[in-house]
């Protein structure tokens, strides 16, 4: 017998009909003699709904009112599982974010947990009930109701499994594990049997959207042992997914590249023409921080004649913030020839704990795209990762050489 947390997406209890195939599934781990609390999330398009029912209202609508809206959808779906689950004879509760209770801070709109209170669910689970709980929700010290960022119920289904000590969190999506790359831009992208967490999070922080970011990281920080499964198979079907995993055990499959993950929602800003001295990226890239805008890849250029060129990336949802916080410094801060934004570009990685031990990746990857034509406007690498910035429209012919030249599609041979 395990205790086990399943957290269900969006697209997973999209309809009643999906509800009660979640509500199978779980009744036969159930049956199996497992504890089981399932999170969930609103079912899928709901909180974009309700989010632009308040936009309607205002253009800046209070953060507060906002996580007071959008929670509501996550309090539907426990509602309706827990139905689901009664009318099939198994006994089901349950639970808002406050009523649990997870605690956060009072962060609205992207709030962080602090602690969970286990007390109400232990009592539960002890007496064979199925705990339902609402993800992406919490409550501040005084009661107000907090969401977690969107995608937040990943997060709020580890950070149960943390609290709970779960044997297990899996997590139950729309695809049937983690791939090589999205499989509908490269159709002979395989499921991975095991990821490691590091690079799991290069690969969700690149885009591949299977986990929010902060749910890997909260994994692999607590120990939680995370499986990433289709809800879509038959509820009897014992499928096994990607297991996300710490160790380069040894019956790890051993390629170099493990996965090329893409991203669209990034925008390129150059600032042209600055001088080359001490201070100048933070006299550039303070106001940004100060603006609250994440930065991606930085590059600067060697400096000619007392000036240099300073590029940067940020979310394009932020592009537009990024150039107004710049055209306001520009006099002040910084002098630069010209400012110029790109938001018509992507971002492509190759990924794999493999480069550690392995020379030759990011050449043989430059080779590719420029064998293709493809021009690289940025670079950035770490230990296991290269990141190309590219113009978006070579996105998918990117994608498609570089998983050939790492014959992702192949299943890499064991111990090799
Ligand atoms: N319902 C929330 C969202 O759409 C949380 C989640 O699905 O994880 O962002
Ligand atoms: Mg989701």
């Amino acid at each position: 017998m395990a205790l086990i947390v399943q957290k269900y997406g969006g697209t997973s209890v999209g309809s009643t009909d999906r509800i009660r195939n979640v509500a199978r599934r779980v009744a036969r781990y159930h049956r199996e003699g497992h504890q089981l609390v399932i999170v969930v999330s609103a079912m899928s398009g709901e909180t974009n709904r309700l989010l632009a029912l308040a936009k309607e209202l205002s253009a800046d609508p209070n953060p507060r009112e906002l996580d007071v809206v959008a929670a509501t959808g996550e309090q539907v779906t426990i509602g309706l599982l827990a139905i689901a689950l009664e009318a099939i004879g198994i006994k089901a509760r349950s639970y808002t974010g406050g009523q649990v209770k997870v605690r956060t801070d009072s962060a609205f709109t992207k709030a962080r947990i602090q602690s969970i209170d286990d007390a109400a669910m232990r009592a539960d689970l002890g007496s064979g009930t199925v705990v339902i709980v609402a993800g992406f929700q919490g409550v501040d010290e005084d009661g107000n109701i907090t969401t977690l960022g969107r995608g937040g119920s990943d997060t709020s289904g580890v950070a149960l499994a943390a609290a709970l000590k779960a044997d297990e969190c899996q997590i139950y999506t729309d695809v049937d594990g983690v791939y090589t790359t999205d499989p509908r831009i490269v159709p002979e992208a395989r499921r991975l049997d095991t990821v490691t967490f590091e690079e799991m999070l290069e690969m969700a922080s690149l885009g591949s959207k299977v986990l929010q970011i902060r749910s890997v990281e909260f994994a692999g920080k607590y120990n939680v042992r995370l499986r990433v499964l289709s809800s879509f198979e038959d509820p009897e079907a014992t499928s096994q997914g990607t297991l996300i995993t710490y160790e380069e055990d040894k019956h790890m499959e051993k390629a170099t590249i493990s996965g090329i993950a893409f991203n669209r929602d990034e925008a390129k800003i150059s600032v042209m023409g600055v001088e080359d001295r001490p201070g100048i990226a933070y006299s550039i890239l303070g106001p940004i921080a100060a603006a609250n805008i994440d930065v991606d890849m930085i590059v600067q250029n060697i400096g000619a004649s007392g000036h240099t060129d300073f590029s940067f990336t940020v979310n394009r949802s932020e592009y537009q913030k990024a150039l107004d916080v710049l055209s306001r410094e520009r006099t002040k801060a910084f002098k630069a020839r010209e400012i110029i934004g790109d938001s018509r570009i992507c971002k492509v990685s190759v990924v794999g704990i493999g480069m550690r031990s392995h020379t030759g990746i990011a050449s043989k990857m430059f080779k590719a795209l420029a064998d293709e034509g493809i021009n690289i406007q940025m670079i950035s690498t770490s230990e296991i990762k290269i990141s190309v910035v590219i113009d978006e429209k070579y996105l998918e012919l990117a994608v498609r050489v570089l998983h050939q030249v790492f014959e992702l599609d192949k299943a890499p041979s064991a111990g090799a």
